[in-house]
């Protein structure tokens, strides 16, 4: 029920982790990472506590990275297990998501992708949507954020998502209806961090964006944000919030 990410100069393993931990008073049943080491994507994740995903991230992961997600999980749909625990990468290997919510049309969509070809490891509805992004842009070879839009417009349901493609690890693209999500910009736009609330990255930077209901950001590494309607795809203003030092924001 927390999600955290990271694309900057540092690494990201150590401020997911700990950001994972500032969120655990949500509750959860499941924790999990992905990160890109400069090569490959890295995912694991695990029924259990964040100190269980740390204790295995340690044993499993050699190489961390500057771009990552992470997730701890509040099941809704597929009972809570390592398969069903984000992140969920779709059938190309490319695209990983995290997602807080629900996809209640996801049966719909599944058997339609299913039908196109797209195999499912978990139960998760979060596994479906991610696919659908796969799918609509392969359709139209489309930009990530592009997909995410028209993917999300296809969607009934709540969630604040993060998605990034490994091969376009300098982007995040995330997203929010009915489930919070704050965007922490460092100096000079150098670093962007992403969470449930601030707390995990108020000792980074006092700066953050928080989404609106129906908005996407995407975030990209020295370019900035750029937040659109996920409905009309209109341009919206990025207010930046100074945070005061309470970690209750
Ligand atoms: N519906 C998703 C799942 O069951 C996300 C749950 C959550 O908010 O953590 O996997």
């Amino acid at each position: 029920c927390g999600i955290v990410g990271y694309i900057g100069p540092r690494e990201a393993y150590p401020i997911i982790i700990e950001g994972l931990k500032r969120l655990e008073y949500r509750g959860y049943d499941s924790a999990g990472i992905a990160l890109f080491d400069g090569k490959d994507l890295k995912v694991s994740k695990t029924k259990g506590k964040v100190v269980d995903l740390e204790a295995q991230v340690e044993r499993e992961i050699t190489t961390t990275g500057n771009v990552g997600i992470g997730h701890t999980r509040w099941a809704t749909h597929g009972v809570p297990n390592d398969v069903n625990s984000h992140p969920h990468v779709s059938n190309s290997g490319n695209l990983v998501i995290i997602h807080n919510g629900i996809i209640e049309n996801y049966e719909s969509l599944k058997l339609e992708l299913i039908s196109r070809g797209y195999t499912f490891k978990s139960d998760t509805d979060t596994e479906v949507l991610v696919n659908l992004i796969e799918e609509i842009q392969k359709q139209d070879d489309l930009k990530l954020g592009k997909a995410v839009q028209l993917a999300l417009n296809q969607v009934i349901g709540a969630y604040a998502i993060a998605v990034f493609d490994k091969n376009k690890p300098e982007e995040i693209v995330v997203a929010r209806l009915g489930s919070p999500l704050a965007i922490g910009i460092g100096d000079n736009e150098e670093e962007f961090f992403i969470a449930s609330d601030a707390s995990p990255f108020l000792e980074y930077t006092k700066n953050a964006v928080y989404l609106e209901d129906e908005e996407l950001a995407i975030i990209r590494f020295h370019k900035g944000i750029k937040i659109r309607k996920i409905k009309d795809d209109s341009l919206v203003e990025t207010y930046v919030q100074e945070l005061q030092l309470n970690l209750e924001q």
